[in-house]
């Protein structure tokens, strides 16, 4: 990946992949209607503003983009070529920010769920894990 955009370009893009109802939010918010788990979205007052979240099971579910939040061996989380310090920052932080607020979340009495982008290509193996998830721990 060649990184030749501009600081507002740059800041732009960001703006767009990190803005909410995207792709994979649709479909994990789909696959859970069908499975017929109420739930509700974008809870700016909970650590993290998970996407989405099942009161019924105190749980929040994050959807994360590969690149952003870094998923670990994935081929999507590629690394840029040029601007490498500003990205290794970048990451760092969002890597660090992603783990504190899941730990801030468990505090709290809440599980989280992390669903990858890359998941999403598999309808069927998302929908068991899903289930096994949110029924984890259950009472
Ligand atoms: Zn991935």
């Amino acid at each position: 990946m060649v990184d030749n955009l501009s600081k507002e370009q740059r800041q732009e893009n960001m703006r767009r992949i990190r803005s909410k109802n995207t792709t994979p939010e649709k479909v994990v918010r789909s696959l859970l209607h069908k499975l017929g788990f109420r739930f509700r979205l974008h809870r700016n007052e909970m650590p993290g503003k998970p996407d989405i979240v099942l009161p019924k099971y105190k749980t929040a579910i994050f959807v994360h983009g590969c690149f952003w939040h870094r998923h670990t061996g994935c081929k999507r989380a590629t690394f840029p070529k040029s601007n490498v310090e500003y990205w290794l920052e970048k990451f760092k932080k969002n890597v660090r920010r992603d783990k504190r607020n899941r730990m801030d979340l468990e505090n709290t009495g809440w599980k989280f769920v992390l669903i990858w982008e890359c998941e999403i290509k598999d309808i069927e193996k998302l929908k068991r894990k899903l289930i096994k998830s949110i029924l984890r721990d259950a009472h």
